[in-house]
C-alpha cells in the first residue's frame, strides 16, 4: 500500500538509488524508492567491472553477484602494441549487475524502504524553491506523493535535477556515447580486461573487452559525443568486432550515455539531493560510475536520515552533502577530468611512442604507477600536456 507521504522518496533503483534508500531507512527515515522499469537491475546498461574498494563497507564480495575476479589489465595502443599489467595491490570484479542491483534493492527493502517498480516519476511537487514530493505515473494511475526530502538517483538522463532548478547540463564533450554488446562464441582470458585506444577505434574514448567467462564478454565502445563525425558508437563497434571477433555471435546489445564531466557545483537544494550519474559522479576518465554512485548514495542516505531526525531539511541543512562530496571526491574528479582532457586529445603517434617505451618495462615490474612515471620520463610531449593540466 502506497502512502500519501514519506520522509524520503528516492527516484531511481540503480546502485545510487538503492544505497540511498538503504542508508536513509537504516537511519530511521520512512523511505519510498520509485523505479520506472519493471525490474530492479534490468536492463543492464553497463560493462559490469568494479574495483574491490567500491564494495568496501557495503557488500562482502559474493559469488552470487560476482562473475569472477579481474587481476590483469591490457592497454592496446593504436598500432596494436599491448601493455599488460598485473593487478597486485587491488583486484577488480566482474559483476552480474542484474543480481548485484537486486541485492542492493534487497538490502534497502530489508532496512525498511518500500520499493515500487513500474513507477515513473514525471515531475516534482514544489513550494517556491522547496521540493515537497513527486508526481508519479503508475501503469493504471497517477499520484502525487509528498516527501520531506527527494533523492534524485535517476541516472545520466536525469530530469529530477533540472526540475529542481539545479544546473545539471552536460556539454557534448563531457558525455560519452556508448554502445555495447554481449559477445558469445569467443575465446578470452576471463581474468583479463582489455582497453583499446586510437582515433580510428574510438575517437575521444576507448573500446573495451570485459569477459564474463572464458567464452563470453561485454564488448563495447565509448566515443566522445563532441567527436562523432558521421560514425556513431555503434558503427565504430561494428568495425571493432569485425576486426577482432569476426566469428562471434551477438547475444545482447545496449546503448547509453556516460558522463565524463567535472563535478556539478551544487547537487542539493531545499528538500533535494542528487546522487550517482544524475550528479555527474562517474569517473570523467574511465566512465566507471558504480562505486561513486554507491558512495554518494550512502552519504546522501545518511544525511537525509540525520536531517529528518533533527527536524530540518532546508537548503542550508542539505548543503553539507555538496560540501562533503566535494571535500572527499571533488579534487580527484577534477584531476581525472583534466587528465581526460589531455589523454583523449593525444595523437595516435604520441600514444604509439609511449607504448613502445612501456613494453620495454619487464612485465613483473609493471604497475599503473610505474607506467605513468615511465611515460612521463620518456615522452616530453605527454609530460608537457599533463603539466598543463595540473598547473
Ligand atoms: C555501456 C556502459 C558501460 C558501463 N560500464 C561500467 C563499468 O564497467 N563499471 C562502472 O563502474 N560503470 C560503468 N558504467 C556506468 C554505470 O553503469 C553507471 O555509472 C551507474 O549505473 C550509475 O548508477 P546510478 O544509480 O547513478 O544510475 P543508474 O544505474 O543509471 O540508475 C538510474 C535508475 O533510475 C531509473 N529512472 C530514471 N528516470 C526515472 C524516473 N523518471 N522515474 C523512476 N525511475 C527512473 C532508471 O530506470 C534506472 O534504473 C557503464 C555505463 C554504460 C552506459
Amino acid at each position: 500500500m502506497i502512502r500519501d507521504s514519506y520522509d524520503v522518496i528516492v527516484v531511481g533503483g540503480g546502485p545510487g538509488g538503492a544505497v540511498s534508500a538503504w542508508f536513509a531507512a537504516r537511519g530511521g527515515a520512512s523511505v519510498l524508492l520509485l523505479e520506472k522499469d519493471r525490474d530492479i537491475g534490468i536492463p543492464v546498461r553497463c560493462a559490469e567491472a568494479i574495483g574491490q574498494g567500491g564494495l568496501q563497507g557495503i557488500l562482502e564480495p559474493d559469488p552470487h553477484f560476482i562473475a569472477h575476479e579481474i587481476n590483469s589489465l591490457r592497454f592496446i595502443a593504436p598500432d596494436g602494441t599491448r601493455i599488460d599489467i598485473q593487478q597486485t595491490d587491488e583486484v577488480g570484479y566482474m559483476l552480474n549487475r542484474r543480481i548485484f542491483d537486486q541485492e542492493l534493492g534487497r538490502k534497502a527493502a530489508s532496512a525498511g524502504a518500500q520499493i515500487i517498480t513500474h513507477a515513473y516519476v514525471s515531475g516534482l511537487i514544489k513550494n517556491s524553491d522547496s521540493i515537497r514530493g513527486v508526481k508519479v505515473r503508475f501503469p493504471a494511475a497517477e499520484k502525487e506523493i509528498r516527501a520531506k526530502i527527494v533523492i534524485g538517483a535517476d541516472g545520466v538522463e536525469s530530469r529530477v535535477g533540472r526540475w529542481a532548478g539545479l544546473r545539471t547540463f552536460y556539454a557534448p564533450k563531457d558525455l560519452e556515447s556508448c554502445y555495447q554488446v554481449v559477445l558469445g562464441g569467443i575465446t578470452v582470458d576471463k581474468n583479463l580486461i582489455s582497453l583499446y585506444f586510437g582515433n580510428e577505434v574510438a575517437p575521444g574514448g576507448y573500446a573495451w573487452v570485459f569477459p564474463k567467462g572464458d567464452d563470453i564478454a561485454n564488448v563495447g565502445i565509448g566515443v566522445s559525443a563532441a567527436m562523432i563525425d558521421g560514425i556513431n558508437a555503434k558503427k565504430h563497434l561494428d568495425q571493432f568486432i569485425e576486426r577482432h571477433f569476426p566469428k562471434a555471435s551477438i547475444l545482447a546489445c545496449v546503448s547509453g550515455g556516460v558522463p565524463s564531466a567535472k563535478p556539478f557545483k551544487k547537487i542539493h537544494g531545499s528538500g533535494i539531493m542528487l546522487v550517482g550519474d544524475a550528479a555527474a559522479h562517474a569517473s570523467p576518465l574511465t566512465g566507471g560510475g558504480i562505486s561513486n554512485a554507491i558512495a554518494a548514495g550512502r552519504l546522501a542516505g545518511e544525511i537525509a536520515a540525520k536531517c529528518i531526525a533533527d527536524g530540518s531539511w532546508n537548503e542550508k541543512d542539505l548543503s553539507v552533502y555538496t560540501r562533503m562530496w566535494d571535500k572527499r571526491w571533488g579534487d580527484n574528479q577534477r584531476r581525472l577530468y583534466r587528465l581526460k582532457e589531455t589523454v583523449f586529445k593525444l595523437s595516435d603517434d604520441v600514444f604509439n611512442k609511449a607504448a613502445a617505451v612501456l613494453v620495454s618495462i619487464p612485465t613483473e615490474e609493471r604497475s599503473i604507477k610505474k607506467i605513468i612515471a615511465t611515460t612521463l620520463k620518456n615522452n616530453p610531449k605527454i609530460l608537457l600536456e599533463l603539466a598543463r593540466t595540473f598547473f
